[in-house]
């Protein structure tokens, strides 16, 4: 039985399907068939998405779904799926809830006794990261920073410390921004992968340190043009290991004591190693952190 013919039942059933992200022959058979066999699609935008359907020769009814009716529509959406209505939840590209409306959707048809089944496929996030060449093993997923530079760079200072790396969603119109925000608060050495228009003809992927980067973009207007997503590397610098508590005290300490000795005791409290502390209290972070 293939997953898109499920049994039939009076409840019905919430497919949540992934589209491409730009070339369209990432889109998967399951996809298709799914959306083929659906009720109703809910979409995010239905013009866009017609365009989408039409190519595969889907003809089911689209509803609209988006941020500005999310919150109404959901009801309407669960009763349809009360009445055993199969429905397929897209967004304009990708994986509809990464940086997407559906999640409330989603809550309201489990609570509802609902099933609810991936269809999984593309995602900018996972695309990028797959080719970032950072460590993949602890990713902290940022999605969208604030258009404003005041509330972007207070984002950017809480996510400094983070020894994960980090994957941003950014416009191309504040793409240079952004970087110049970036390397002043996760420091221009951090190395950055720039993945713009992936899958698509111009995909680009360039490796760098953020300043190396920053200064590229604001170079070349052609890289402040399209879809962008940013995977950052870590803060691995030991400010990162450090709560601020413990840099207080042991700033204090090394006051009281010589940094040798200082940091040996700091080690047995923290699990640091001593030499990063004694690194640290003598020499900062080479980030310009101490
Ligand atoms: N749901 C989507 C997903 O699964 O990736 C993300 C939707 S979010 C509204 C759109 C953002 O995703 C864009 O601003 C860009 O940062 C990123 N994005 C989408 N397609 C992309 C592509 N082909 N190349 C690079 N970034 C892309």
């Amino acid at each position: 039985m293939s997953s898109a013919d499920h049994e039939s039942s009076s409840v019905g059933h919430l497919y949540v399907v992934a589209t491409p992200i730009g070339n369209l022959d990432d889109m998967v058979p399951r996809a298709i068939s799914t959306l083929k066999s659906a009720d109703y699609i809910a979409a995010e935008d239905t013009r866009h998405s017609g365009k989408l359907l039409k190519h595969f020769g889907v003809d089911t009814p689209m509803l609209a779904y988006h941020e500005h009716n999310e919150s109404e529509r959901t009801d309407y959406l669960v009763d349809l799926l009360g009445s055993g209505n199969k429905i397929a939840l897209i967004s304009d590209a990708g994986t509809p809830l990464i940086s997407d409306p559906g999640y409330r959707l989603v809550r309201a048809a489990h609570r509802a006794g609902v099933e609810v089944t991936p269809i999984p496929g593309p995602s900018a996030m996972v695309t990028a990261l797959s080719v970032s060449g950072l460590p993949s093993d602890r990713v902290f997923f940022v999605g969208f920073l604030s258009p404003k530079s005041h509330a972007r760079r207070a984002r950017l200072e809480e996510l400094a410390r983070l020894r994960e790396t980090l994957v941003v969603y950014e416009s191309c119109h504040r793409i240079a921004d952004a970087l110049v925000d970036m390397a002043l608060k996760l420091g221009p050495l951090r190395q950055v992968a720039f993945c713009r228009e992936l899958t698509k003809t111009f995909e680009t992927v360039r490796l760098g340190s953020l300043g190396s980067i920053r200064d590229w973009v604001i170079a070349d207007a052609n890289q402040q043009r399209g879809e962008i997503v940013l995977v950052i590397e870590g803060n691995h610098s030991t400010s990162a290991l450090l709560a601020e508590v413990d840099q207080r005290w042991l700033r204090a300490l090394a006051t009281e004591m010589s940094p040798a000795r200082a940091s040996a005791l700091a080690s047995k409290v923290t699990g640091i190693r001593r030499r990063l502390l004694y690194q640290w209290l003598t020499e900062g972070d080479g980030d310009g952190v101490k």
